[in-house]
């Protein structure tokens, strides 16, 4: 048995937890940056937490709140120069996956001086600010890995720093931050976490830990699955405190899987639907995870089945049929940009980290299958 198995931040999940654990911050420096988007770490109560927590231990901040949705790489040198002009010693990082993901691009653009072209390569000293992360978000699980996905115009599609200095030494999840999330982006996110579970199972890197994680991940997620529905218009006062919890834990988890794993296919499929079509991340994986898990059964029918029994679904028409109902419509695409996609997703790195290859007709066949063709 061969087990290889590293995570070094910090998990502390409770309510209240950042006012609870504040002093653990002290030994990242006295002045930090807090990095958010544009109105939930405000509006969800993290910020204010945190801020009366820095402010306890006698740690100074500034705020930059400049991050949008599928984060650019131009923000993410902006808020670096934010940060060296600040001298901030640590960054903490406040909201979904966005905000978290240009955290750590900030902290490591605040002391290396990489050029855009070499952003990507892996080469880095081995330096960067501390980080610590709050996600707001149940699905990207970004407060646990090593990787900061950035929107990259000259490859057309979104790819990521890699490096395990990016691991946030800190992690606070306190699930009363998810309460006020709006039911589309509670399902999407959700979709996105039991993605990165299933996928972490399917690839050439899973071992028997992260298969652990992933299968309590993947029962977690789709227990609340049941409970959410996209005729909700908010989730607040709908999804009890134990639903959301459970939520926050699995897409914890799975994003434990996905630091020793990495993802497949769907995730570079994915890509393609939210760089062309605006497609949101969450919900891209989800078009795509049925197919996908169908053209793998058809090469490994025993690795489908522990995904689908962890799912507790009996067929894979059963697990189709789970998001068919929380997604709804399909996006349109036409047979040009499908062939177009389909030929950027089968360059990216993650379509070789899976246990069945696909090939690039496998891909368009899968793309065929999950959305509708014009
Ligand atoms: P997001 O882009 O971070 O946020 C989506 C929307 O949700 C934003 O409008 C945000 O508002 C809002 N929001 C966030 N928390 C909220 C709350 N508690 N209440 C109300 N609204 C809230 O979405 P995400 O799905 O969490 O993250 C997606 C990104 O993560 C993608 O870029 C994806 O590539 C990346 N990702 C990273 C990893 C990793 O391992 N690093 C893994 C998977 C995905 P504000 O703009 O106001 O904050
Ligand atoms: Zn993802």
């Amino acid at each position: 048995m061969i087990i290889n198995f590293f995570m070094p931040t910090k998990v502390i999940m409770s309510e209240e937890c950042i006012i609870k654990h504040a002093d653990l911050m002290k030994e990242y420096g006295k002045k930090a940056l807090i990095v958010t988007g544009a109105n939930s770490a405000n509006n969800c109560g993290a910020l204010s937490d945190i801020t009366l927590a820095l402010q306890n231990q006698g740690i100074t901040y500034d705020i930059y709140d400049r991050i949008r949705s599928n984060p650019s790489i131009a923000s993410v040198y902006d808020g670096a120069a934010f940060a060296r002009e600040k001298e901030s010693e640590f960054v903490i990082g406040i909201g979904g996956g966005s905000p978290m993901d240009a955290a750590k691009a900030i902290a490591l653009l605040a002391v290396q001086d990489l050029k855009e072209e070499e952003l990507f390569l892996g080469k880095y000293d081995n330096l960067a600010l501390p980080i610590v992360l709050i996600p707001t978000t149940a699905g990207t699980g970004s407060e646990v890995t090593p990787y900061s996905i950035l929107t990259n115009d000259i490859k057309q599609t979104k790819t990521s720093i890699q490096a395990p200095l990016l691991f946030p030494k800190i992690a606070y999840l306190d699930a009363r931050y998810t309460k006020s999330l709006p039911m589309t982006v509670t399902i999407n996110t959700a979709i996105d976490a039991l993605s990165h579970a299933i996928e972490g199972m399917l690839t050439i890197r899973a071992t028997y830990v992260s298969n652990a994680l992933a299968i309590e991940s993947i029962e977690r997620i789709t227990q609340c699955l049941r409970s959410l529905s996209p005729s909700k218009v908010n989730s607040e006062n709908q999804l009890s405190k134990d639903i959301r919890e459970k939520l926050l834990y699995g897409s914890m988890l799975a994003g434990v899987v996905i630091a020793h794993t990495g993802t497949t296919a769907v995730h570079s499929m994915g890509y393609c639907l939210t760089y062309f079509k605006n497609v949101d991340h969450g919900r891209a994986n989800g078009l795509i995870l049925p197919s996908f898990l169908r053209f793998i059964a058809k090469h490994d029918i025993e690795l489908a089945k522990k995904v689908l029994s962890a799912a507790g679904v009996a067929s894979m028409d059963e697990f189709e049929a789970i998001f068919l109902r929380l997604l709804g419509d399909r996006e349109q695409i036409t047979v040009k940009e499908m062939e177009r996609f389909a030929a950027i997703a089968f360059q990216a790195k993650n379509i070789m980290n899976t246990k069945v290859i696909p090939t690039k007709e496998d891909i368009e066949n899968i793309f065929t299958r999950s959305l509708q063709i014009l």
